[in-house]
């Protein structure tokens, strides 16, 4: 049950979700798919007075060929990118990593936007788009602005979006021949990641490696990546994850475990990655 009483806003445009922004600021939350926020309030984890709601924003739901990159509208639902014939051609880890995102009810409502907007640490999809050097673009009054995947994510679900922002899109870089590979440990089928691996080896941009589960925000394995770019093997690259990473310990895992099995993944997806 949701304790605290908030106001209900209905945008039918964006202008009109960037007024109600500019407007109530850190007072109002964005409501996409409802996946995240909705759990948030409900534990009391987030009381926003006024929730603006974006779902009716069909302007957002998009997947676009932009010669370089797939340009993916904010409120593109995970069941979209999964499903789309070029995503999975251009970007296979993502259509993949996209399949693997909870369930069937929470692919057909979850957004993209959504997603890396919440920067959980335990996101699949902000996995992938650090691994694929993905560009978040945001809207606010000023007008739109990029930025980079690495500077995106600040701190715990904290990010570098401006109160009166919004993401509109997210583009990610094509990369049709590269080799891939997406490791998600969990208990049962549709849990979420104790820890996750999502890995894109490409021959212009070298090795990509995003951790689920391994810090309070979406984390890349920097020492792994950094080692494999001086021609380390994987066991010795797969043995540097743990820099750099403050991995949770939980009900389900301690640290210690975590720090272990993100090695043994990493190395799975590494050698996964070998022939690009
Ligand atoms: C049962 C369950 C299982 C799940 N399993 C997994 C899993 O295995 N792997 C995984 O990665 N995720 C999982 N999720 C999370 C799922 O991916 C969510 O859909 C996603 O994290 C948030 O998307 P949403 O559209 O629901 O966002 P919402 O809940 O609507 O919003 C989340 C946050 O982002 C903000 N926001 C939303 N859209 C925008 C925007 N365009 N611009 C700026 N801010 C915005 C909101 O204000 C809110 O703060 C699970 C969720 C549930 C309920």
């Amino acid at each position: 049950m949701i304790q605290n009483p908030f106001d209900y806003v209905r945008a039918t445009t964006l202008s009109e979700a960037l007024a109600a922004l500019a407007e109530f600021r850190r007072e109002a939350k964005l409501l996409a798919g409802g996946h995240s926020l909705l759990p948030m309030m409900k534990l009391g984890l987030a009381e926003p007075s006024v929730v603006v709601d974006i779902r009716h924003l069909r302007d957002l739901d998009y997947i676009d060929d932009a010669a370089d990159h797939v340009a993916v509208g904010a409120l593109t639902a995970h069941r979209t990118v999964e499903t789309s014939p070029l995503v999975q051609t251009s970007v296979p880890l993502l259509a993949h990593v996209a399949a693997h995102v909870g369930d069937e009810q929470v692919r057909a409502r979850g957004t993209v936007g959504g997603a890396i907007a919440h920067g959980d640490g335990a996101s699949d999809l902000c996995a992938a788009a650090l691994a694929l050097r993905a560009t978040v673009v945001v809207e606010g009054p000023p007008g739109r602005r990029q930025i980079a995947i690495d500077d995106f994510f600040v701190g715990y679900l904290e990010t570098a979006l401006g109160p009166d922002e919004m993401i509109v899109e997210l583009r990610v870089p094509k990369v049709p021949g590269a080799a891939w590979s997406f490791q998600k440990y969990r208990r049962r089928h549709l849990d979420w990641a104790i820890v996750g691996c999502a890995a894109v080896r490409d021959p212009d941009r070298g090795l990509g490696v995003g951790l689920v589960n391994m810090g309070s925000r979406p984390t890349r394995a920097v020492e792994v990546e950094t080692a494999d770019r001086r021609g380390a093997d994987i066991t010795e690259a797969s043995d540097l994850v743990a820099a750099g990473c403050e991995p949770p310990s939980d009900l389900h895992a301690s640290a210690e475990y975590r720090v272990e099995l993100a090695r043994v993944l990493v190395n799975r997806a590494l050698d996964a990655c070998r022939v690009a």
